[in-house]
C-alpha cells in the first residue's frame, strides 16, 4: 500500500510525560503493540531523561527493547541531551528525536541549557551516531520546540526559528521537526514559518508536532499539508503536554488526524476502527486520565455509509 502521509504516534512519550501515575511497562508495551497492529508505523515510545526527573520513563530501555521486536515498526525516542542519546542507542532505537527550544527561557526550564549549548549537544550526538557502523545508525531528527509561541516568553522570533532549524540541519539532522509545544499557532503562521524554514534547510524533510490548546491543531495540519508537509506527530486520545509549558493541552488526536487525512483522500495505512479500540488499553491502565477526540463516537462507519450514499446519489 502506498502511504501519502506519515503519522508518528507520540502518546507513549508526550502523553505520559506529565502523567504522574506510572503506567505499568506491560501496559505501555500493549499500547504500542496494539497501535502497530492498527497500522501505525512509527511510535515515539519513551524519553531518555534521568529517571529522577521523570520516573514515568524509568523503564525506557525495556519499552524500546519490546517495541523493537514488532516487525515493521520504527521505534523512536526523545533525547534531550547526549547522555540520553547514548542510552537510547544502547537500547536500540531506530530514531533519535532531539529537542531544542527556540525560546531561551523554555530551553533553560526544560533542559537547563541555553539554545546554543543545545546545538553543541546535538553536534556531540551526531558525532556519536557517525561513530557507529553504518547499519546500526539511528535516524536523527532535529526537533525545535516552542516554534509558534512560548507559554513563558510569549512570542518567539521567527528569525530564531529559521536560524536554529538551519543549525540542526547543518549539524547533520536527517529531518527537522517543528513543534507547537504550547498549542498556540494558527494556520497563517504555520504556512509562513514552514515556508521560511523550507527555503533554508536545503531540501531536508520537515515534520510538524502540534498541540491542540486553542483548538486549531487540525486546521494547522491542513496548513502544513498545503505547504507540502507529509509527516505529523499526534497522540492517541489527545494525551500530552509539557511540564514546562503551563496551560498547554495535549497533542492533536491521532484518531481525528487519521480521519481528517483519509477523508481528504490521503492514505495513512492506518485502520481507524482498530485504532479507536486502542483507546481501551489506555483507559484500562490509566482510568483517571481523560481521553479526547471526536471520531471515537462510532462516527467513522456512519460517515463512510453517508459518504457512500451521497456519492451514489450524485452518480
Ligand atoms: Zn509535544
Amino acid at each position: 500500500m502506498s502511504i501519502d502521509v506519515d503519522i508518528c504516534e507520540v502518546g507513549p512519550r508526550d502523553g505520559l510525560q506529565i502523567i504522574h501515575t506510572f503506567m505499568p511497562t506491560a501496559a505501555k508495551s500493549a499500547w504500542i503493540a496494539a497501535e502497530a497492529a492498527a497500522g501505525v508505523r512509527e511510535i515515539e515510545v519513551a524519553s531518555f531523561v534521568p529517571p529522577k526527573l521523570i520516573p514515568q520513563f524509568a523503564d525506557a530501555g525495556e519499552v524500546v527493547g519490546t517495541a523493537r521486536t514488532i516487525p515493521g515498526l520504527a521505534v523512536a525516542a526523545l533525547v534531550p541531551n547526549h547522555k540520553g542519546a547514548v542510552r537510547a542507542i544502547e537500547a536500540g532505537v531506530h530514531k533519535l528525536s532531539f529537542t531544542l527550544s527556540v525560546s531561551e527561557s523554555h530551553s533553560q526550564a526544560n533542559v537547563r541549557k541555553s539554545r546554543d549549548e543545545q546545538v553543541a549537544e546535538f553536534r556531540a550526538i551526531v558525532a556519536s551516531v557517525r561513530d557507529l557502523p553504518a547499519d546500526q545508525r539511528p535516524m536523527l531528527s532535529g526537533g525545535l520546540s516552542t516554534v509558534f509561541g512560548c507559554s513563558i516568553e510569549g512570542q518567539v522570533s521567527e528569525a530564531d526559528v529559521v536560524r536554529y532549524a538551519v543549525a540542526l540541519a547543518e549539524a547533520g539532522a536527517d529531518d527537522i521537526s517543528l513543534a507547537d509545544t504550547s498549542g498556540v499557532g494558527d494556520p497563517a503562521q504555520v504556512r509562513r514559518i514552514v515556508r521560511a524554514v523550507q527555503q533554508e534547510i536545503g531540501g531536508k524533510p520537515l515534520a510538524l508536532h502540534l498541540h491542540n490548546t486553542m483548538g486549531l491543531g487540525l486546521a494547522n495540519v491542513v496548513a502544513g499539508l498545503e505547504e507540502g508537509i507529509r509527516a505529523f506527530d499526534s497522540s492517541l486520545g489527545g494525551l500530552g503536554g509539557c511540564p514546562y509549558a503551563p496551560g498547554a493541552t495535549g497533542n492533536i488526536v491521532t484518531e481525528d488526524l487519521v480521519f481528517l487525512l483519509e477523508s481528504m483522500g490521503l492514505s495513512t495505512g492506518i485502520d481507524l476502527d482498530r485504532l479507536i479500540h486502542v483507546r481501551d488499553v489506555i483507559a484500562a491502565a490509566l482510568p483517571d486520565e481523560p481521553l479526547y477526540g471526536h471520531v471515537q463516537h462510532g462516527l467513522p462507519k456512519r460517515w463512510h455509509q453517508l459518504r457512500g450514499g451521497f456519492n451514489a446519489a450524485a452518480a
